[in-house]
């Protein structure tokens, strides 16, 4: 028993989720406030949002020094409407969206929300601005309740339970020993894909952010549950804007503008029907090779 409490095993376990996901590992760093590589600058100021538009100039990017993951990337997600983040696996659509975060500093090029360059905004003032639902959802050590309050720390039960409902995570925790109090992350319950990934939109939900960021939010959904969050992601979606990174045709043909990625650029965009009219183009090619769902489901490991 006391080998439970030993540091390096409870480091080895903070090791296999680090390996889960770098984002995650990221959430971890922030928790433990040990970032090394961005801190916020001197200069940093708070980050100002007024209509929430969100534009990327010639972003250029590479995890490792050598291998170029996005190449000049812009595109303008407009303020209040829906941009669809549309490529094969690898070609960059979550670090966009990873970036966008300040996870990472660019190799070259800017990312602007309203006209302010988020390198020299502070990191918390950006973060508080957007709800973000991660391929690879993390639970924290706590109980369900924290899970989502972690969202808004100053959310009331109402509110965490109104999130719930909307994520239809309250189905599968009515059925938990303790309900909402129920301890989950690594000591708890386990929980399946589905129910994380719904706890983390019920977070996503509870932040009430003006820039909501989905990646394949819903992918490991079964397809009657994925319909009802889907139309629960829908009313969050109006009147904010909303980047989606979608596995399924339907959302992607909905969206007001379609961003589409070939290894790390940006070959086309438009709306659907703009992009069905040049049959030769990547879209509509895309389209063809892939039919529903337009990025297969659990694409990749980042
Ligand atoms: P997508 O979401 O479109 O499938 P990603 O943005 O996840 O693509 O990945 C783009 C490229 O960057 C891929 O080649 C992937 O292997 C690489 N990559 C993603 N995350 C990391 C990471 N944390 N470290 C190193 N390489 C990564
Ligand atoms: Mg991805």
């Amino acid at each position: 028993l006391l080998l439970a409490y030993d540091p390096a095993r409870r480091l080895a376990r903070v090791q296999v989720n680090l390996e889960r996901s770098l984002v995650n590992a990221r959430m971890i760093y922030e928790l433990l406030d040990i970032e090394p590589r961005q801190r916020d600058g001197a200069d940093a100021r708070p980050l100002d949002v007024s209509r929430a538009e969100v534009r990327f100039d010639g972003v250029s990017f590479s995890y490792a020094d050598d291998l170029p993951v996005l190449r000049a990337v812009s595109f303008v997600a407009e303020a209040g409407k829906t941009t669809a983040l549309v490529g094969g696996s690898g070609a960059g659509k979550s670090t966009i969206v990873t970036l966008l975060q300040r996870f990472y500093d660019l190799a070259e090029g800017a990312i602007l929300i309203d006209g302010q360059d988020i390198a020299h905004v502070t990191k918390a003032s950006l973060r508080a601005n957007i709800a973000y639902v991660s391929q690879h959802p993390y639970l924290f050590e706590g109980s369900v309740r924290d899970n989502i309050r972690y969202g808004r720390p100053d959310a009331t039960d109402a509110e965490i339970e109104e999130a719930a409902r909307l994520a239809h995570a309250d189905e599968f925790i009515a059925g938990m020993p303790q309900g909402y109090d129920t301890p989950v992350g690594e000591n708890g319950v386990t929980l399946s894909g589905g129910q994380r990934q719904r706890l983390s939109i019920a977070r996503a939900i509870v932040r009430n952010a003006p820039i909501l960021l989905l990646d394949e939010a819903t992918s490991a959904l079964d397809t009657e549950s994925e319909a009802r969050v889907q139309a629960a992601l829908e009313t969050i979606m109006q009147n904010r804007t909303t980047i989606v990174i979608a596995h399924r045709l339907s959302t992607v043909v909905k969206a007001d503008h379609i961003v589409v990625l070939e290894a790390g650029r940006v070959v086309e965009e438009g709306t659907h029907a703009s992009l069905m009219k040049s049959q030769a183009g990547a879209y509509a090619r895309f389209h063809r090779l892939q039919g529903e769902p337009v990025s297969r489901k659990g694409g990749n490991a980042a």
